[in-house]
């Protein structure tokens, strides 16, 4: 019998939180149904595949962190393709194409992705597919969904070109005898092109002609086929490609207006709503992905003891801090409410921050919430049982494994308050699972509306945009009963939340202060009453009782504080320039002003300390909503100004109306209301600072808005300052950024 050899290619991502993985993973599935053979590496294990020597195509799915960095696993990767010794025809044999994921709302969108991509060009490398930029700011999937359609087609285009080429290599080699065929060539022709004869254990793999996408359309199955397409797709779920066809609308109808009564929240019943959808929608045929493959074992034991305290984390830095302070800077009708904590480091002088610095706090998944998702799952009479997790065998998932945050010997209740992110919103993949396990025929009509191509504005809306949980994506799908294991298969690992130190050691010996906003999420469809942020709102709850308001007597209740587990992340740049006599201008609406607090802490020591040193000029741009409610530190900051740490403080207020002798100020242009009003005003000075002074600019807070209007207002005022046109100002831009000059600490 002759056996085919499928052609192979490579897929290698780099990836910070795992969806770059999650979707390089995806590709390596669906390989299979297209009759070719992925190999999957993550950047970092470079043992695992070797760039000199490929001669298959290769596929980046590669995202950017931080303020433009490679994720920490593609670290390495990019510091070797930047070696200047390469030659540039290093990765001339090379075939690739490469997507990026970022976010718009980060001023060096795709950065990772780009950098990779240029040096493969400069190294000689040659695109087969045209690059996907995928921006989680508007939703990956509207450039991920089509980039992966058209990969296969390219793919298989590169491999025959490929091949092509080899044999007319091999053809000329044969022709001259004194030319050698380069090693690495010659074996793989055989592997992508040929059929090799007859071997018993060859696994063969044949893609059938409807598996040609990772889609497929039921536009052929007439509506009367309803119920046979959905009800095979249940009797095995893992066999075919998934399809889905409209229901007929009097049906879904009357099955929609009984879910609208199972919550609140419904709104308008006319509109189209998370249960609900409208025609085109609810008419049309669906292409919805392919179906993730189980690739976990998970069962539940009764037994004596098992973990129950956060001690199992398996983080060597985390340590327990009391908290010693906790102070109200809002007023009690400021519409956010922000408060400082500060935490007794004094026992742990690991604990050596910078001003600039923020460190991980480990808050765990409401107790309400982790009971409600044991009563939904059925499971809250075990939740004392010991949980086992192990490897499907024979999962057709590639490179499946335990995932190592979930650690030997815990208790359900512990996966749930520790492990597991059960507020994350779930993605499609998540969403394709739980048609499987959805008994009612209109609910999974809609869960496939959801996760499907068709219905992706509909998922924006009513799932993403609203960060809406899986657990409150349950309560409006009844039907539902996911098991155990694909909530450990979907949900991602509960992530520690960051915050900017907002004090200096020299100021506060043994202590550490930082500011968190309460994050409140308004009710909506499937969350009636609305609810806190996950870190915030606990934290909030903590320290509530202690609570001290500035300028009040202190309750002695304060000392009753808890403690919380934190651990130190360094942050290398974000940092006061060291030579003192460097200007710096620091932008930090609302409490993006933390980490400012820190550096003029650190300055006002440092002035005492040095009073015959030279200290270059210190500005600071802040802004909040009303002056007497919200703005933070201003005790603080006035006496800042009023000593020299500070020399320029410059705030706005973007809904207080202006003060009489503002009004005329302002008579003949705008009211400045946000930072970037009041940076555009000071023009001269920033341009002066930041390129006749070699100065530093730091930009601190809410990345979706202010960071991107700061960054375009930087380039206006380059443009206006220098005379120079947009692309000057933007290369201008980007210089102080590689210089490390132009920084951003941002998040949102
Ligand atoms: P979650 O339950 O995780 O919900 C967060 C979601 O709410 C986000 O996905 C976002 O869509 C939405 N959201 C709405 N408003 C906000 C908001 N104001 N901030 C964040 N998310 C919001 N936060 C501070 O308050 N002070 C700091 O000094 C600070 N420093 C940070 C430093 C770094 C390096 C980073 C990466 C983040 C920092 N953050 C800071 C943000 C912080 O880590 C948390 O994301 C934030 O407190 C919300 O956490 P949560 O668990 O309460 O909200």
């Amino acid at each position: 019998m002759p056996c085919e050899v499928q052609p192979r290619f490579l897929v290698l991502y780099g990836s910070q939180k795992g969806q770059a993985q999650s979707i390089a993973e995806g590709i390596v599935e669906e390989a299979q149904d297209h009759g070719l053979v992925a190999e999957l590496s993550c950047l970092n294990q470079t043992e695992k595949f070797n760039l000199e020597k490929e001669n298959a195509p290769v596929v980046f799915i590669v995202s950017t962190t931080g303020d433009g960095e490679p994720p920490d696993n593609a670290l390495q990767f990019v510091k070797h393709m930047k070696k200047k010794t390469l030659s540039t025809d290093h990765y001339k044999h090379l075939r690739y194409t490469l997507l990026a994921l970022g976010d718009t709302n980060y001023a060096n969108f795709c950065n990772c992705g780009k950098t990779i991509e240029r040096r493969l060009q400069e190294l000689g490398a040659e695109q087969f597919y045209n690059t996907g930029y995928a921006d989680d700011g508007v939703g990956l999937e509207v450039v991920v969904d089509p980039w992966l359609e058209g990969l296969w087609k390219a793919i298989k285009e590169a491999l025959s070109k490929m091949a092509s080429d080899r044999i007319a290599l091999l053809k000329e080699d044969a022709g001259s005898s004194s030319k050698e065929t380069p090693d690495s060539y010659t074996p793989n022709v055989q592997l992508n092109l040929l059929s090799l004869s007859d071997q018993q254990d060859c696994h063969i793999v044949r893609a059938s002609a409807d598996t040609d996408s990772k889609y497929a359309t039921a536009d052929s199955i007439p509506a009367s086929a309803t119920q046979t397409a959905i009800s095979d797709l249940s009797c095995d779920p893992t066999a075919g490609i998934p399809v889905s066809v409209p229901q007929t609308i009097a049906t879904a109808n009357a099955s929609i207006s009984a879910l609208d009564t199972q919550t609140e929240y419904a709104g308008d019943p006319q509109a189209a709503s998370l249960s609900r959808s409208l025609p085109p929608l609810s008419e049309s045929s669906l292409n919805v992905p392919a179906l993730p493959p189980p690739y976990l074992d998970v069962s539940l034991q009764d037994v004596d003891t098992v973990e129950q305290n956060i001690g199992r984390l398996n983080n060597e830095s985390l340590i327990e801090v009391p908290i010693h302070r906790a102070v109200q800077l809002t007023r009690g009708d400021s519409v956010k409410t922000a408060v400082l904590l500060e935490l007794d480091i004094s026992a742990h002088p690991e604990m050596f921050f910078e001003p600039g610095d923020s460190f991980d706090v480990f808050c765990p998944n409401r107790a309400t919430e982790v009971e409600a998702m044991l009563h939904r799952l059925g499971l809250q009479d075990k939740r004392n049982h010991r949980v086992h997790v192990s490897l499907k065998k024979e999962t057709k998932k590639k490179g499946a494994q335990v995932p190592s945050y979930i650690p030997q010997n815990i208790s359900l209740l512990y996966l749930f308050t520790w492990c597991l992110e059960i507020r994350s919103v779930p993605k499609k993949a998540f969403l394709r699972a739980l048609v499987e396990h959805t008994g009612d025929s209109v609910q999974r009509r809609r869960l496939q509306e959801l996760c499907s191509k068709q219905g992706a504005a509909d998922y924006n809306l009513h799932v993403r945009d609203l960060s809406l949980s899986v657990l409150e994506l349950l309560t409006v799908f009844p039907s539902c009963s996911p098991p155990l294991r694909l909530l450990i298969e979907h949900l991602p690992k509960l992530q520690p939340r960051p915050y900017s130190a907002a004090s200096s050691r020299l100021k506060h010996p043994g202590k550490l202060h930082f500011v968190f906003n309460v994050v409140e999420f308004p009710a909506c469809y499937g969350r009636p009453a609305g609810k806190r942020g996950l870190c915030t709102g606990w934290l909030f709850d903590l320290i509530n009782r202690g609570l001290v308001f500035p300028g009040k007597a202190e309750c002695s209740d304060s000392l009753a504080l808890p403690t919380i587990h934190v651990s130190l992340r360094s942050n290398c740049s974000f940092r006061p320039p060291s030579d003192l006599s460097v200007p710096f201008i620091m932008i930090g609406p609302g409490t993006g002003v933390a980490p400012f607090i820190g550096f003029l802490q650190q300055r006002e020591k440092e002035r005492q300390e040095k009073p015959e040193a030279v200290f270059g000029e210190t500005w600071l741009f802040f802004g909040c909503r009303h002056r007497d409610r919200d703005y933070l530190f201003r005790e603080e900051l006035e006496g800042f100004l009023c000593s020299g740490v500070l020399n320029h403080l410059k705030v706005c207020f973007s809904r207080d109306e202006p003060e009489q002798e503002e009004e005329q100020v302002t008579a003949s242009a705008a009211r400045p209301r946000y930072v970037q009003h009041i940076l555009l005003r000071n023009g001269r000075y920033v341009t002066d600072i930041l390129l006749k002074q070699s100065g530093y600019l730091y930009v601190c807070g809410d990345a979706k808005n202010m960071a991107k209007d700061v960054n375009d207002t930087l380039i206006e005022i380059i443009k206006a300052e220098l005379r120079v046109d947009q692309f000057e100002a933007m290369k201008t831009l980007a210089g102080l950024r590689e210089e490390k000059r132009y920084l951003q600490d941002i998040w949102g």
